[in-house]
């Protein structure tokens, strides 16, 4: 089913929670809706869902006007952060309990809520779980049983808030490429709330990044991650060293180093801010002649195939964050205090208001 909201306005007394969000979630896609905390995406998440009403703005279930519409006519499943399975239930009858609760027309027969259920455990593989209770169980193996739950009433649209929030850190890595798998599988509308880009990025068909109520980028991870629409974009999916300055005929001026912008050739003298990761910026050792922008080392370390440098602009202190690979730093042979020239590889320049 695909969903589309149309220019939804919600406040929560004078604070404006979400500001005229359009959107469209294409039917069998897996949407992840990212952002920081309290930019409403949990409300957004809700009003799909029928929880919440916007204040203005429709809801459009494959192209049907579903604003109106109470919250189990949408046929949406939840997963929340906090696993709410019910406690004194064995794991078999928390899978079972939406269609325990159908109305008698359509209420299948006790075998074949028994089938169902056992197709769900094997399809979330905890087959062997089925008659444990919740507190008996880790929390990895209750946010997929929850994610069961959810499936057997077969909703139309699954709605995933920080279901994997709670989770430390290596279960969150499992489970979120465990999600993929499944929902390359059952290719139900998916749209899941995240703060986490790296889940986001890893996860997701499209990506949906909001900032205080509005959208600020949508597209598929490559292109937000590559072609990021706003400082706050490019700020916001990983980690960037700054370098302001202005910009003019190609070229990025920032205290007495030049950097190539190409993408802003055109552009008339004006302020601007260089953008650009740790992993495109190079490093040599300094000599007099190298171009760059002289630094010390103030601490590295390297674990596993990459090696992350604090460095320090001898100009200005700057702060740069630089990750090459352990390779080079160990032909490097690096050691902290020592000067050194960096280079950005790939920069991307906002110029001027937008920073
Ligand atoms: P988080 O990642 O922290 O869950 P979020 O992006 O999901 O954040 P929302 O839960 O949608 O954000 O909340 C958006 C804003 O609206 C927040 O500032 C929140 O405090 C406010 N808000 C949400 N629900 C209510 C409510 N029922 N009453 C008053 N304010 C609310």
């Amino acid at each position: 089913m695909s969903i589309e909201v149309r220019n939804i306005n919600k406040r929560f007394g004078d604070f404006v929670a979400l500001d005229d969000v359009s959107l469209n979630f294409p039917q069998g896609e897996l949407t992840a809706l990212l952002g920081p905390s309290g930019c409403g995406k949990t409300t957004l998440l809700r009003i799909i869902a029928g929880l919440e009403q916007p204040d203005a703005g429709q809801v459009f279930l494959d192209g049907e006007d579903a604003s109106a519409h109470h919250v189990r006519e949408r046929q949406v499943g939840f997963v929340f952060q906090h696993y709410a399975l019910f406690k004194h239930m064995s794991v078999f009858e928390n899978i079972a309990f939406g269609l325990r609760v159908k109305p008698r027309n359509v209420r299948p027969s006790e075998s074949e809520i028994r089938k169902k259920v056992m197709q769900l455990l094997e399809l979330v593989q905890l087959d062997w779980l089925a008659d444990r209770y919740p507190p008996q169980l880790s929390g990895g193996q209750r946010q997929r049983i929850a994610l069961a739950r959810a499936l057997a009433v077969e909703p139309r649209v699954l709605l995933l808030d920080e279901p994997f929030g709670a989770l430390d850190a290596k279960v969150r890595k499992e489970l979120r490429r465990w999600l993929r798998r499944l929902h390359d599988e059952l290719h139900v509308t998916s749209i899941f709330v995240t703060h986490d880009q790296e889940e986001a990025l890893e996860v997701a068909d499209q990506i949906v990044l909001m900032n205080k109520g509005k959208v600020e980028q949508i597209g598929a991870p490559n292109d937000v991650y590559n072609h990021p629409a706003s400082p706050f974009v490019y700020g916001f999916l990983g980690n960037v060293n700054l370098f302001h300055g202005r910009v003019h005929e190609g070229v990025l001026e920032a205290g007495g180093v030049t950097f190539d912008a190409p993408d802003h050739a055109t552009a008339q003298d004006a302020k601007g801010v260089g953008f650009v990761r740790p992993h495109d910026i190079e490093i040599d050792r300094y000599t007099a002649d190298a171009e760059g922008i002289v630094v010390k080392l103030r601490r590295a370390h390297a674990i596993g195939p990459l090696a992350q440098l604090e460095l320090e602009r001898v100009d200005n202190a700057q702060l740069i964050e630089a990750v090459i690979s352990t390779e080079r730093y160990s032909h490097l042979a690096l050691k902290d205090g020592e000067t050194l020239v960096v280079r950005p590889k790939r920069l991307h320049v906002f110029v001027d208001e937008a920073v």
